[in-house]
């Protein structure tokens, strides 16, 4: 295992940094109204940021995910909203079209995620079925050339904003997890509505929108059959890129802590100067320590995708380490930590997302535990030398 960052990876992630600590700090409170951070998307599509995961050949970086990885946890560490932006354009969607658009779409919708003039949003959860995904209603029937797109999807991100929704669905009404696909919707489709909005503790907004037999073209639907187990690479790269951002909310939150205590005085002295209070920085230092190596460890497991087992443990252990940091950095700043004065309160809101998109953290347990009792050769001890 080798965690050598070259030089290339170096100068991308110090150019995020420079924008993020300087400008993206200045406005993260700006989005925690639901406002869609445009203008952060715009300065990250100049540097090239939003073409991470679009291959070359559209214009985009094709990058592996560690880079992916090292860039959203730059942006996450002053502002989560942007960097969920981001992650909608480095997630699952991007690959879905990449992968099974047709040529007439991906030259068209690819470039314009490069230029951040497309957002993508991708559709999953419905009212009554979220993790238990066999359960979808949403049905794409088939009817000669044409698709008719019927039901309801909600929790999606980036709804308003979006230029191409991503659906998974039920096709010709086939049962369980076995009969989903997906297909691809644009805007201004007759029957899309976007029919809900809620506010998150997070700041942005989340969508419920509607298909109301919707007409599509046979050809965008991409995927007919097993769509999920087909893109089960996919979601695990998003399982590497969503601890990414809960490991930077955690930084973030940990350098915001160190300047307080460093600064505050409490009886007569820094409160830094206090022991109680450098072994909860020292706590704190060794949680984000074990979090980032397990991070680029399951992502250097990329070959092209990561392992699913490290995928998940990463995950984890990243999005509750992000909560525990996140929480002390807030306690670390008293009264004034619960206000919106100071970032931390904003950091601390945004680690709460983690392990509830991309596979809570109680299914991937789940998924975890049935590999260890089923079939984790033990023999040489779980964690032999052939793992490294
Ligand atoms: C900020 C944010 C952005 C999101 N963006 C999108 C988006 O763009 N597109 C989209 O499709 N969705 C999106 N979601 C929705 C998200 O994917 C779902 O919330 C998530 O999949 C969980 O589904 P659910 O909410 O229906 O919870 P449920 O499936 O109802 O689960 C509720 C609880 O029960 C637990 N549980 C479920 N099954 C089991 C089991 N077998 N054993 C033990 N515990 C179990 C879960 O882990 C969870 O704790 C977003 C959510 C958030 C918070």
């Amino acid at each position: 295992m080798d965690f050598h960052i070259n030089p290339q990876q170096r100068e991308m992630v110090a150019s995020v940094r420079a924008l993020a600590q300087t400008e993206f700090k200045q406005t993260a409170g700006k989005w925690m109204d639901g406002t869609f951070p445009w203008q952060n998307m715009k300065k990250l599509a100049e540097l090239g940021v939003l073409g991470m995961s679009v291959p070359e050949e559209y214009g985009g970086l094709g990058l592996p995910i560690l880079d992916t990885a090292l860039i959203l946890e730059e942006i996450a560490k002053v502002d989560y909203v942007t960097a969920m932006a981001v992650l909608g354009e480095a997630g699952v969607q991007t690959r879905v079209i990449a992968r099974y658009a047709p040529d007439a779409i991906k030259d068209r919708i690819l470039p314009k995620v490069v230029s951040g003039d497309c957002m993508l949003a991708v559709c999953m959860t419905e009212p009554h079925a979220g993790t238990d995904v066999a359960n979808y209603r949403t049905n794409a029937r088939i009817v000669g050339d044409r698709v008719i797109l019927k039901g309801t999807k909600t929790l999606i991100s980036r709804a308003p904003e979006a230029g191409m929704f991503v659906v998974f669905t039920r096709v010709d009404g086939k049962p369980g997890r076995e009969g989903i696909g997906c297909v691809l919707l644009e805007p201004g489709t007759k029957g899309f509505e976007v029919t809900g909005t809620y506010h998150t503790m997070g700041g942005e907004n989340l969508h419920e929108i509607q298909f109301n037999d919707c007409e599509l073209p046979l050809e965008n639907l991409v995927i007919k059959e097993d769509g999920f187990r087909r893109l089960l690479s996919a979601f695990n790269t998003q399982r590497c890129l969503n601890p990414s951002i809960s490991l930077g909310l955690a930084e973030g939150a940990f350098d915001e802590a160190v300047n307080y205590v460093r600064d505050r005085t409490v009886f007569g002295k820094p409160i830094a100067d206090h022991q109680g209070v450098r072994w909860k920085l020292a706590d704190m230092f060794k949680d984000i320590e074990a979090g980032r190596g397990l991070l680029y460890r399951a992502c250097l497991t990329a070959n092209p995708f990561p392992d699913p087992f490290l995928a998940a443990t990463a995950k984890i252990f990243n999005n509750e380490m992000s909560l525990r940091v996140t929480s002390e950095a807030v306690q670390l700043h008293g009264g004034f930590g619960f206000t919106d004065e100071y970032p931390v309160s904003r950091l601390y809101r945004g680690a709460r997302y983690g392990s509830i998109g991309g596979g809570t953290s109680e299914t991937l347990r789940d998924l975890i535990g049935k590999k260890i009792v089923g079939d984790l050769d033990v023999g040489e001890g779980i964690l032999s030398l052939d793992t490294y």
